[in-house]
């Protein structure tokens, strides 16, 4: 029931859970067009929006949703590992992903300001995580990164969320999280977080009201806490 929210902006903030692609990273293209080749190379068809709408899943889930619309049954490990490589193969190819303009600027104004300041993101590849502590140096932290590695169930569940709690030893009143996509907004409002919506895709601005979101912004340029 989200007709009687009455959402309020913690205050005062004490940390911000960022999502990574789409929210950090101009990368969800990249992601959508690898998945759909991906899957186009074993054979099965997903669009890049359905990319765009199943964003925030592990890889399995991903796997998983497609397999079960394919062939009603989950993937085998095997499948898995092979499809997911494929993917992996396909977006090393395509150009590095670049920061979003307004990121740095915020961060330091949250650093500035002492609020914490942690990433939660379904990913597990080296490759990106590794270019989070690089491009984001002096502000991300290898301690404050939730990955898809961390969690038993990915987004939309809440557990990386509330995974980021946890470790964060903040309560969910005392947070906030940037997301981009629907079922990362449906995590972070079942961990009980405000939860502000940036809508860098394709899909409607109402699919992301309609997941949850408090706030819903064009970027990250006008955010300020
Ligand atoms: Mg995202």
């Amino acid at each position: 029931m989200i007709a009687n929210r009455l959402p309020v902006l913690p205050n005062p903030i004490k940390g911000v859970f960022f999502d990574m692609d789409g929210v950090l990273y101009d990368s969800m293209g990249a992601h959508a067009n690898a998945w759909s080749q991906a899957f186009h190379f074993f054979g099965f068809d997903f669009s890049p929006e359905m990319v765009y709408r199943n964003e925030g899943r592990t890889a399995q889930s991903t796997i998983n949703l497609v397999f079960q619309q394919d062939k009603k049954r989950d993937a085998t490990e095997h499948e898995v590992l092979k499809i997911y490589a494929k993917k992996t193969e396909i977006i090393a190819d395509f150009p590095d992903a670049v920061a979003f303009d307004g990121v740095v600027s915020l961060m330091k104004d949250l650093s500035e300001k002492s609020i914490s300041i942690w990433v939660v993101t379904g990913s597990s590849q080296d490759k990106f995580l590794n270019a989070l502590l690089q491009d984001f140096e002096g502000y991300v932290d290898k301690s404050r990164i939730i990955t898809g590695q961390d969690v038993q169930h990915g987004k939309p569940h809440p557990e990386p969320y509330l995974m980021a709690l946890k470790r964060s030893g903040l309560a969910s009143h005392e947070v906030v999280v940037i997301e981009n996509a629907p079922l990362g907004i449906q995590s972070a409002k079942g961990a009980g977080i405000f939860t502000i919506a940036v809508n860098t895709g394709i899909l409607d601005d109402q699919v992301l009201w309609d997941s949850g979101a408090d706030q819903v912004h064009k970027d990250m340029l006008g955010l300020k806490f």
